[in-house]
């Protein structure tokens, strides 16, 4: 029995660097989270190895005695966290998820209203580049330019226009609580069911740091991986009446067998979620955003919508010569991960894009707090201010390097 190191070291060394980039550099990517070593422990199991096409009790393959235990768990701790009549825990990530609501409500070439991707929405949401987008007659929607919010009126009228089958809620970008409550009463009005991908904000949702879209929506999906901090996967929530029709458009509408070992590592984070210590990281979370959104603003950022709500912000950079790419890059040699994102109205090109995205689930979860996200304020500014300048960026990095190994997170790992 060879080590990993021995049979593969290629790969054991990109292990390796990836963990060192992990621990040295501050990330600060706002879909990201840094899994437990339990749930480490349960995604790297057998679980692996088997196939169990169907659902708990009701398998196509034999042998499935014990995974369906870590089904049926992930199931249950998933109902009771956020409150659900039905979970299906096997979507293999947020866009299949998505994809089997879709299938579950709509047939092709019925319309859809969802977010503009341009504007904080999703690519599964009704991109023309994505499935959904290449399946459905998508209306989009988006937020208004003055305040950077949704434009509910603008949802409304399109709602009344279209006669929507399905109006999708939920972004990538958007910084702002999301007012469920405002969508149920417009889709009603027009009878049209509701999707809530709270993907972003589950873990919020969880903690109750978000209102939750449980009540007012008819299926609920996300990703397990985002604030939640559960390994990568999807799982949606649905009413009881709704269980049957979209459990079959996961398995076998467009999916084969479950992956178990994620299943099981999905049950542990929802297990972690329910803790005490889960929702004062959420808590933590929020505060760490509002934190580091005053500070950016404070060194004469502007900022999307004027701040943050949840675990992002955009910032925005239209209006000067600093574009999202050349930000992203130059962060990167600083030792700090964001993404490019394009702002609401963006004139440049999504390679270019005129804002990032800032989010501090990963950071939060490193035991960073308000004081920790001033200094990246600082240090942001600092290497905005010196996009091209290798040695200061150096010099940043370097401090960037000293606080991590102040807030250690996988350096047991390390070699
Ligand atoms: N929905 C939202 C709102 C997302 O932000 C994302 C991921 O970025 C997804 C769905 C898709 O998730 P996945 O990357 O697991 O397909």
């Amino acid at each position: 029995s060879q080590k990993l190191a021995q049979f593969d070291p290629e790969i054991a060394q990109a292990i390796e660097e990836e963990t060192r980039r992990q621990e040295y550099s501050l990330e600060l990517i706002a879909s990201e989270n840094f899994v437990s070593e339990k749930v480490l422990e349960a995604q790297g199991s057998l679980l692996t190895n088997k196939y169990a096409e169907g659902y708990p009790g009701k398998r196509y393959y034999g042998g499935c005695e014990f995974v369906d235990k870590a089904e049926q768990l992930a199931i249950d701790r998933a109902c009771t966290l956020f409150g659900a009549e039905h979970a299906n825990v096997q979507p293999h990530s947020g866009s299949q998820a998505n994809m089997a609501v879709y299938f579950a409500v709509c047939q092709p070439g019925d319309t859809i209203l969802g977010m503009n991707l341009a504007h904080g929405g999703h690519l599964t949401h009704g991109s023309p580049v994505n499935f959904s987008g290449k399946l459905f007659n998508v209306v989009p929607y988006g937020v208004r330019a003055e305040t950077g919010l949704i434009d509910y009126d603008e949802v409304a009228h399109l709602a009344r226009e279209h006669r929507p089958k399905l109006i999708v809620v939920g972004a990538s970008a958007y910084p702002r609580t999301i007012d469920f409550a405002a969508f149920r009463r417009i889709a009603d009005e027009v009878g049209a069911p509701v999707m809530v991908d709270m993907a972003h904000i589950a873990g919020l949702v969880a903690a109750g740091e978000h209102p939750s879209p449980i009540p007012h929506a008819e299926f609920v999906t996300t990703t397990t991986h985002k604030t939640l901090r559960g390994p990568r996967g999807g799982m949606i929530l649905c009413r009881e009446e709704f269980g049957k029709k979209l459990n079959s458009n996961i398995f076998p509408g467009i999916q084969g067998g479950p992956l178990m070992h994620v299943i099981a590592a999905k049950a542990v984070a929802l297990k972690e979620a329910q803790s005490p210590e889960f929702k004062a990281y959420a808590a933590q979370v929020v505060k760490n955003a509002k934190a580091l959104a005053e500070a950016l603003m404070e060194c004469g950022f502007k900022l999307v919508s004027g701040g943050t709500d949840n675990h992002l912000m955009l910032v925005d950079f239209s209006g000067t010569d600093l574009t999202g790419k050349v930000a992203e890059e130059t962060l990167e040699k600083a030792g700090i991960t964001v993404n490019k994102n394009a702002v609401p109205f963006d004139t440049r090109s999504p390679f270019v894009t005129s804002g990032i995205r800032i989010g501090t689930p990963a950071t939060t979860t490193r035991g960073l707090r308000e004081e920790q996200m001033r200094k990246i304020a600082a240090w942001i500014a600092r290497a905005l201010e010196s996009v091209g300048n290798e040695s200061e960026l150096t010099i940043i990095r370097n401090e960037v390097q000293e606080l991590c190994r102040q807030f250690p997170l996988y350096a047991h790992r390390l070699t």
